[in-house]
């Protein structure tokens, strides 16, 4: 038998030694694009949609910025369809429409669930003050075009003329032939429709990747995508109605699920001493004057957009109707009311705790 050679065995040592390595460095560059993600590195990306900034802050598998994009594209879809305002938009047309006016199974589907939330709280919540909300100038600009924009307080008859043509119980829905009448009045989603856009958000943020985490959050409403870094809390400051951004009158602590806050402070303007804001009382026709910022955590973003609105809405004098009915529907509240008290259900303690 021939001996082999050693300079031969040396030349495989080495090939077979740089095989080796080089898998290695391999599997580990594998490794890192897979799971560098998982473990909490966090992106950022903001854009201007619903007059307000929305911020999405996600780790994900998937490039964060296609995720964030996607989400953005479709919160521009909803602005874009739902403004009453905008000669173009699905609701426009409805509210113009006079008479019966067939609608797209999302339009149909909307309009069922914020008729489903007037009737549970009693019509505190009102998708139909699209009359009222125009004729005080709240839908005209926003927080920051306020100022000096010449804002004038409505005589009480325009209040009482547009109350006429408000309520929701004057909307009719056939929901074989997937139409709408709205009698007149006019449809305003504006109370949940950053909460819709937010389960959008969450949806399409899990298409692409179920194991993402972190949150989307619109001014005033946080939808939580995962725990932070995959297991913790993220920690959510109840902003002080009459603070500066920043300054907190509670706390609370999320896995999951969002919270979002209705307050007196989001578009308002001051004449004579009298601070006039967006949220309109439906049976006054008059800005709600019974809590100064209404918070709702639930599950649900759209239920925790509307029933912040409808609590904001009912105020310290309701209180018992609202700290009854509310968490039947899985939403807990946080209100603060005009002398600056704090009232809360049962089981929002619990999401005051760090460490549940
Ligand atoms: P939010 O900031 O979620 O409380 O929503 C306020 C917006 O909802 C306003 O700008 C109006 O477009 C609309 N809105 C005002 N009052 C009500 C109400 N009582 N019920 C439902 N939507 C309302
Ligand atoms: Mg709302």
């Amino acid at each position: 038998m021939q001996q082999p050679d050693p300079k031969e065995i040396m030349i495989l040592n080495r090939i077979v030694v740089t095989s080796v390595v080089v898998m290695f460095i391999v599997i580990i560059a594998i490794y890192l694009l897979l799971f560098s993600g998982k473990t909490g590195q966090y992106s950022d990306f903001e854009d201007y949609i619903f007059g307000t900034y929305v911020r999405v802050r996600i780790s994900s598998t998937v490039n964060p910025s296609t995720v964030s994009k996607a989400i953005f594209n479709e919160m521009k879809r909803l602005e874009g369809k739902y403004d009453p305002h905008s000669e173009n938009s699905v609701l426009y047309q409805l509210n113009h429409a006079n008479g019966w006016a067939v609608v797209d199974d999302e339009t149909l589907a909307l309009i069922d669930l914020a008729l489903k939330y007037a009737r549970q709280t009693e019509g505190a919540f009102d998708p139909t003050l699209g009359r009222l909300v125009d004729t005080w100038g709240f839908s005209k600009f926003t927080q920051h075009e306020a100022e000096g924009s010449g804002f004038v307080v409505p005589t009480m008859s325009e209040i009482q003329e547009e109350l006429v043509n408000s309520g929701y119980n004057k909307v009719a829905v056939d929901y074989v032939g997937k139409k709408v009448n709205t009698n007149g009045v006019w449809i305003d989603l504006g109370g949940m429709l950053k909460g819709y856009a937010l389960k959008r958000a969450y949806q399409i943020a899990k298409e692409y990747d179920t194991k993402c985490h972190g949150f989307v959050e619109t001014g005033g409403q946080i939808m939580i995508l995962g725990p932070k870094y995959n297991k913790a809390n993220w920690v959510i400051g109840i902003r002080d109605p009459r603070g500066q951004p920043g300054e907190n009158v509670g706390m609370v602590y999320l896995k999951e699920g969002s919270i979002a806050t209705s307050g007196d402070y989001e578009r308002f303007f001051i004449v004579d001493g009298v601070r006039y804001h967006h949220i309109i009382d439906p049976k006054s026709g008059l800005p709600a004057n019974g809590a100064i910022s209404a918070t709702i955590i639930s599950s649900d973003p759209v239920v925790a957009d509307a029933f912040s609105t409808a609590a904001f809405v009912l105020g310290e004098k309701s209180w018992l109707f609202t700290r009854t009915v509310f968490p039947k529907y899985g939403a807990e509240v946080f209100l603060v009311t005009p002398k600056g008290k704090i009232l809360q259900t049962d089981n929002f303690r619990f999401y005051e705790q760090p460490d549940k």
